[in-house]
């Protein structure tokens, strides 16, 4: 069987690419130098896919910060304001990623957007009544006469034409259909280019296709296909799809003259069941996406060969996605054991996997490496946790359920906890300045005794519970001093989790994230947060808010498991959640807030299976954490990143108290929806954007609150800053969330 992979991740084994990157903005670099990093990096990358012995090797798929830019200025897709800097290439397409202030001008990036289900981020691109389309030579033939002169079988890859259109953002009233006949002539002309340049394969990448289409949909796919295809020549064109199914453009895809088709078995369940009612056509290649691109678990051979069997006989064999999302290799990792690493496969490993797959395939279920994995996987890789696994299955309706409802609790919380009309509070985090940070890493290395780390995080905690008490704020919080990342926190104190060293994956540019493994049931051994959350309560008279992170976050925000499903996941962290909830209630906490900023992350792809895929588990997931507390004990939620509009009723089914959004960075647009749909929670609509330094004014925050009040009822409304400050200095903290607190002060003389 022929061998690919859609495409490998380019941050570089030890991140090399985004130290280099980031050397280039300090002038540490020049240009020459990034690009010499960068073509060493592909280099190393192609050797690597080819020793592995895969037949067709992607180009293109390599990028300074993402390929949809990449075909974006490939295209001369770039917005007047930018070019209007007239910077050289390489300069233009990072201003386009990140914004550039400079002696030219100063412009702010183009939008960045999720890419499907994942965590990885692309940049919108624009199209306005400017836009030219025309084809420049930004990547992606260099790359591919790169590779060709190492004597690498390349196939270029890039984003289709359809997806383009899909993603990207109309301005001046243009809309796709303005430039259909644009880009038919581009992608025409790329396609001739490649084949001049001896491509023999091009992949366009077009997972748009797995969200639901309209009929209007497919026709603008077939408008857009039908000249490019008829004009390929001898070039074979892939139609790459990843993320979920074709169900609805198969048919479409298979009457256009595609010479192969790349479908993903694995998150595309159901392509096997499209499939089955139509026989994949004998004129195609199926690119039977088999190995999963984004998880990083062993594959089971027997399983995969099983699938296999139902699938044309000369099918390549490929990954379910772009290697993109996985780590390079489990090699550099020293601290998971041996025999717990062997059950692991990031982009290096996965290589090898379909080496071996292919192997088997021809000699048998004799090859060594079969009878390995068969061993592999006779093995258990963990203890499961059957007494956990009873409680889960006996969890009846009432379990997920707070009684009493919501309005009487709120009623007795006010009660109970004495709060001011529009009471202030913060979202979680204080600065992490360096000072925290050596702090923690000074016990990392053992530098210090635990006691010394923690005397420093209480003498944080007090100086910052005084600012918050001289502020005037009504609830306060300890500042998460302690915590590295809001999921690798917990993840650390959990039992059932795994950390990596190098398990960098991109998120967006130079940004990577390490997302921790759950290997196993999850379960608490020991109370997490409760010992700092009463310290500071202890420290002030105020009510202190305990701080925790809900359970759908820690499972998007982590590799999840492949042998159970998610819901189980989920609801084994609730259920440890719940203790530690019970804990701090117990030990006199009143108030406590589970941050979900994550819910929205993996909403499925296509909207009929929003709840009934996700969030029917996902929304009890979070219940079940806080059930069991005292109708007096206030459960505050936090969400922020997206918009929310859209699930607003799952939200509040949530059944939370209180929750705070971040609204301020999203021009408020939020309040019409709680407006509109009778948001029952109480809520913190974000008075101000933390992602800046800037400092709101006293007068700017008055008539936000204005504004809530006149879309929300006093008595539900709580003032607080978008998110938590983590990432802010000191100074702006402190005099932003004065003005917080004085503009409150104001409304409320009014009232
Ligand atoms: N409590 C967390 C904080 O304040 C919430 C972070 C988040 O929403 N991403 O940092
Ligand atoms: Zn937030």
């Amino acid at each position: 069987m022929t061998k690919t992979i859609i495409g490998y991740p380019r941050i570089g084994e030890h991140r090399e690419l985004k130290f280099a990157t980031q050397k280039y903005f300090k002038h540490l670099l020049t240009a020459e130098e990034l690009q010499e990093t960068a073509r060493q990096l592909r280099a190393k990358n192609w050797q690597t896919i080819a020793a592995a012995g895969i037949d067709q090797i992607p180009t293109g798929d390599f990028s300074f910060f993402d390929t949809t830019l990449d075909t974006a200025k490939l295209l001369n897709i770039v917005p007047k304001r930018y070019r209007d800097l007239h910077l050289d290439d390489l300069a233009e397409y990072f201003a386009l990623a990140r914004g550039y202030q400079g002696d030219t001008g100063d412009v702010k990036a183009l939008p960045m957007k999720k890419w499907f289900n994942t965590n990885y981020h692309y940049l919108t691109p624009e199209f306005d009544a400017d836009t030219q389309i025309k084809v420049g030579d930004w990547q992606l033939f260099d790359q591919f006469q790169e590779a060709q002169a190492q004597g690498i079988n390349a196939r270029p890859t890039l984003v289709g034409p359809y997806t383009l259109l899909r993603l990207s953002r109309f301005l001046d009233g243009r809309k796709p259909a303005d430039f259909v006949a644009a880009l038919i002539q581009a992608y025409t002309e790329i396609l001739a280019k490649l084949a001049a340049l001896g491509a023999k394969w091009v992949q366009l990448d077009e997972p748009a296709l797995v969200y639901d289409q309209t009929d209007a949909d497919l026709a603008l796919f077939k408008q857009l296909y039908t000249p490019i295809l008829a004009a390929k020549g001898h070039l074979s064109v892939l139609a790459q799809t990843y993320f979920g199914d074709v169900r609805d453009s198969f048919d479409t895809l298979t009457a256009l003259d595609f010479d192969g088709l790349g479908l993903d078995f694995i998150e595309g369940q159901e392509n096997l069941a499209v499939l089955a009612k139509h026989p994949f056509p004998a004129d195609k290649t199926l690119f039977a996406g088999v190995i999963n691109g984004k998880n990083i678990w062993r594959t089971n051979y027997q399983a995969t060969l099983d699938l296999l069997a139902k699938l044309p006989d000369n099918a390549v064999l490929s990954t379910s996605t772009s290697l993109l999302h996985v780590p390079y290799t489990t090699r550099n990792e020293t601290k998971i054991p041996a025999n717990e690493l062997q059950y692991l496969a990031f982009a290096e490993e996965k290589l090898q996997e379909l080496a071996d797959l292919d192997a088997i395939r021809t000699t048998g279920t004799k090859h060594a490496a079969y009878q390995a994995n068969q061993a592999l996987f006779a093995t258990p890789r963990y203890e499961e946790n059957a007494a956990l696994n009873a409680k889960i299955a006996a969890l009846k309706p009432a379990d997920y359920t707070r009684q009493p409802d919501r309005q009487t609790r709120l009623q007795l919380q006010a009660e109970a906890l004495h709060l001011p009309d529009l009471p202030t509070t913060t979202i979680g985090s204080f600065p992490q300045t360096a000072a925290v940070r050596k702090n923690r890493a000074q016990l990392r290395k053992g530098e210090i005794t635990e006691a010394q780390y923690t005397e420093f995080n209480h003498a944080e905690t007090r100086r910052w519970l005084k600012i918050q008490t001289d502020l005037g704020l009504d609830v306060l919080v300890h500042g998460e001093f302690e915590r590295n990342d809001m999921v690798e926190y917990f993840g650390e104190n959990l039992e059932g989790f795994r950390f990596t060293e190098n398990g960098w994956v991109q998120s967006y540019g130079t940004r990577g994230v390490k997302p921790p493994i759950i290997w196993g049931d999850v379960a608490r051994t020991h109370p997490i947060t409760v010992a700092e959350t009463v310290y500071a309560q202890s420290q002030t008279d105020k009510l202190v808010k305990g701080m925790l992170t809900g359970p759908v976050t820690i499972l998007n925000w982590s590799f999840p498991r492949a042998d159970v499903s998610a819901k189980l996941s989920t609801e084994q962290i609730a259920l440890a959640l719940q203790d530690e909830v019970l804990d701090l209630e117990k030990n006199g906490i009143k108030i406590i807030q589970i941050d979900e900023p994550a819910l929205r992350e993996n909403l499925p792809l296509r909207k009929k299976d929003w709840y009934t895929k996700y969030l029917d588990w996902a929304v009890p997931a979070f219940r079940l954490t806080a059930a069991a507390v005292k109708p007096t004990t206030q459960i505050h939620t936090h969400m922020c990143y997206s918009e929310f509009q859209d699930i607003i009723k799952a939200i509040d089914a949530l059944d939370a108290d209180v929750i705070s959004f971040e609204a301020a960075r999203a021009d408020l647009t939020l309040l019409d929806v709680l407006h509109d749909t009778h948001f029952e929670t109480h809520v913190g609509p974000g008075v101000y954007d933390i992602h800046s330094p800037r400092v709101p004014s006293v007068d700017e925050i008055v008539a936000i609150i204005h504004k809530i009040l006149a879309r929300i009822p006093l008595q539900n409304v709580w003032i607080n800053p978008d998110c938590g400050l983590k990432t802010r200095e000191e100074p702006e903290t402190v005099a932003s969330l004065k003005n917080m607190v004085t503009a409150v002060q104001q409304v409320r003389e009014e009232l």
